[in-house]
């Protein structure tokens, strides 16, 4: 016998719970039983157009019931799903299709005339499939996978592309597994769960929520984008128990609530995907949302640390400790496990972590140290184990020997009155090898680079006082919305 192996997810569930929904959306619910006759028939169809068992298939599409049988349908063939962020531009995208070796690209036809031109653009003949289309093709009668293999290969998601090119993450079912497995024995699970997807499916933080509801038996509550009026009505009117956000979400999910509360069976707001700056969250505590912070990465098929909202409080601005099977640990340049408050890289372990990027020896042989993952990221444990994140360990500022962290000269300045979006690098310094300077977006209200600075005097040692003040009308960020310091630091030769 051995432990590797699992019915298929979607017919176990399907067997199980055939009747309960899988997916609501704007079209209607759909049950478990249905998405696995779509998914199945979806297969059958890729079958006849030539996909083979290992074959690697993009997934190019927004938010809709299509994407999970898109999914499933290639896991039942035992092919990869390679999931492209419909927001790359066409070369961007054309990169990642070389890059994981792509022979289809499956995609919507809202992505039609984009999908022509990425085609145009990549290395080699890829063929291009809609989604919508594909009705039209025969059945093949080929065998479907029954068994999952949990070492088998099923995503390849690229990271953000927030420090350099976006490296193709490999996830394993058993990678998916353990993340949602993780995720229940964390939350829990309640017989009346409903998660709100609102977040991309094409991100971790999106798929995840798919992988959840195969394998809890829950409903995903799908939205094609981030719209604050229909999460808002989600959560106040349509059973919605819980949802994954980003900070700016939670941020105009606040201010729609206005002072009012959310419903008493409302009770996990997963935040991930990056920093939370603390003012936001002291807004979510008195609002009584029920926050979970956490942090993760593509890298870590979403969260792998987690904060419970009983902690909220005591220790606000805290990731939380590693999820059940998984580790953390601090290390220092050297290597060597650093103290408990003293800083250091992030290094994680765990079943849900990536055994590596897709051809990537370079990438591979700096991120894994053994099993442990060195994330790139910059933080510390308090006395009682739970973690802070600092910043990314390639936007540290030194300035006179002493750490800058961007994040947190951002977090005091967002919350001033008159500053909409902020972000702080490093600029070079005769005197002290580097100082912080920050780029603003105002917002409507005035405010002057003096009252910044005497803001940041009164929260801020000295040392990481930006020393300059530049305007500007926008910041640089890539297709998921993150600042790209990088860019800035470009920038500051034009000051
Ligand atoms: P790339 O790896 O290509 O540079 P990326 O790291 O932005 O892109 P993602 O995998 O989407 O790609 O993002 C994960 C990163 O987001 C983490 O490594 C970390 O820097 C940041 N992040 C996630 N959660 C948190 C958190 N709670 N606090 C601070 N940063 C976080
Ligand atoms: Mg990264």
């Amino acid at each position: 016998m051995t432990v590797e192996t699992m019915p298929h997810w979607l017919d176990k569930r399907a067997d199980l719970t055939p009747h309960e929904i899988a997916i609501e959306d704007s079209v209607g619910p759909l049950t478990f039983e249905q998405l696995q006759r779509y998914s199945k028939m979806m297969a059958k169809k890729l079958a006849n157009v030539g996909v083979l068992e290992g074959d690697h298939v993009a997934i190019f599409s927004n938010n809709s019931a299509d994407y999970p049988c898109a999914l499933y349908a290639l896991s039942y063939l035992g092919a990869v799903a390679v999931l492209i962020n419909t927001r790359l531009s066409p070369k961007e995208i054309a990169y990642q299709l070389n890059d994981a070796e792509v022979s289809l690209l499956f995609t919507s036809s809202e992505m039609h005339d984009v999908s022509k031109r990425v085609i145009a653009k990549a290395d080699k003949d890829i063929e291009l499939r809609a989604i919508e289309a594909l009705i039209i093709e025969k059945e093949k009668q080929v065998p479907l996978k029954e068994e999952i293999n949990l070492n088998d290969l099923f995503t390849i998601v690229y990271t953000s592309g927030t420090t350099g090119s976006p490296k193709g993450v490999m996830h394993t079912y058993g990678n998916h597994w353990w993340s949602a497995v993780s995720s229940a024995l964390n939350l829990g699970l309640n017989e009346k769960d409903k998660w709100l997807a609102a977040l991309p499916l094409f991100h971790v933080g999106g798929l995840s929520i798919l992988m959840k509801s195969v394998i809890y038996g829950m409903p995903v509550y799908l939205l094609d984008k981030f719209d604050v009026e229909q999460v808002h009505d989600a959560i106040m009117n349509k059973q919605v128990t819980s949802a994954s956000v980003v900070a700016v979400m939670l941020e105009r999910l606040m201010e729609r609530l206005d002072g009012s509360h959310y419903p008493e069976t409302f009770r996990c707001m997963l935040l991930g995907g990056g920093p939370a700056p603390k003012p936001l969250l002291e807004k979510a505590k008195a609002a009584r949302i029920p926050v979970y912070q956490t942090y993760g990465m593509t890298e870590t098929s979403s969260q792998i640390v987690t904060l419970s909202p009983q902690y909220a409080l005591t220790k606000l601005g805290s990731a939380g400790k590693a999820l059940f099977p998984a580790q953390l640990k601090i290390v220092n340049e050297g290597g060597s496990e650093q103290p408990a408050m003293c800083a250091g890289e992030i290094l994680v372990k765990g079943p849900m972590v990536t055994g590596g990027y897709y051809q990537n020896s370079e990438a591979n042989k700096q991120a894994f140290q053994q099993d442990w993952l060195a994330t790139g990221d910059i933080g510390y444990l308090d006395e009682e184990g739970f973690l802070y994140v600092l910043d990314r360990r390639k936007d540290l500022i030194i300035s006179g020997g002493e750490n800058v962290y961007p994040a947190e000269v951002e977090s005091v300045l967002l919350e001033m009155d008159g500053i909409k979006e902020v972000g702080v690098v490093g600029k070079e310094d005769d005197a002290w090898g580097q100082v912080p300077v920050a780029f603003v977006v105002k917002s409507e209200e005035a405010v002057t680079d003096d009252q910044i600075i005497n803001h940041c005097h009164l929260h801020l040692a000295k040392f990481k006082v930006p020393k300059a003040v530049y305007f500007v009308d926008s910041l640089p960020r890539n297709a998921s919305n993150k600042l790209l310091r990088t860019k800035l630091v470009d920038r500051l030769k034009n000051f």
